[in-house]
């Protein structure tokens, strides 16, 4: 607690102090582009890993960034409905991690076996555990791995797509969906490319994930 205790006053003499226009605009309301939805895991840092202000992303954050479908949860969605509804967000952001703890639950369900909230939590990863279990029977357990932390986000764009405040935005074309893996031990970030069928470097992977169509093709290529 001493760290952060001792952070907060540097935030405060060598952050807030000299930024204290941006600060003050801050009061009078958010006006944030992107909703980003990743993992709970303390190593993804959205702000820092996008080089963002406060007041530019709204932000989600749980264990495996699982987005429920329509309906079968009130958190997630009720935020994902204030950001698309009241903030008119353009684009959302759903990424992933490699070394996720979740994906590695997800695939290894006896590590939750005495984590009941956990086990129950992950039922809105079990379209990605299926895909896995049908698609990747022999695949090595590193490059499992992987694939179950892209897998998932492309599930999770399709529980999103569920969501009422979504379908409206995407077919009106005020919505950019975006699929996304940061790499903890790189730095880098990885995009799912519609063009390409798989996730590439973001600066390369064009403008979002389309509205349909999203794996076609995806699985046979890997
Ligand atoms: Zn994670």
């Amino acid at each position: 607690m001493r760290q952060l205790i001792d952070g907060i006053h540097r935030f405060q003499a060598g952050v807030f102090g000299p930024q204290q226009e941006l600060f003050r605009r801050l009061v009078d309301g958010q006006a944030p582009d992107a909703l980003f939805i990743t993992c709970s895991d303390s190593r993804v840092a959205p702000n820092l890993i996008t080089q963002t202000k406060p007041g530019e992303l709204f932000i989600v954050r749980n264990a495996g960034n699982l987005i429920p479908p329509w309906g079968q949860d009130n958190g997630v969605t009720a935020t994902i409905e204030y950001a698309l509804e009241c903030l008119d967000v353009s684009d959302v952001i759903v990424c992933g991690h490699t070394h996720c703890g979740a994906m590695t639950a997800v695939l290894h369900p006896d590590k939750v076996a005495k984590l009941p909230a956990m086990r129950q939590w992950l039922t809105f990863a079990e379209g990605t555990r299926r895909v896995i279990a049908r698609h990747y029977p022999n695949l090595d357990p590193d490059a499992l791995e992987d694939v179950c932390v892209e897998e998932n986000v492309l599930c999770q764009i399709e529980n999103l797509r569920t969501h009422p405040s979504v379908m409206a935005k995407l077919a009106a074309n005020e919505l950019t969906l975006h699929a996304w893996v940061y790499d903890i031990e790189s730095g880098g970030v990885h995009a799912f490319s519609d063009a390409k069928g798989q996730f590439v470097p973001v600066t390369e992977a064009g403008q979002g994930v389309s509205a349909r169509g999203l794996r076609a093709g995806r699985i046979r290529d890997i």
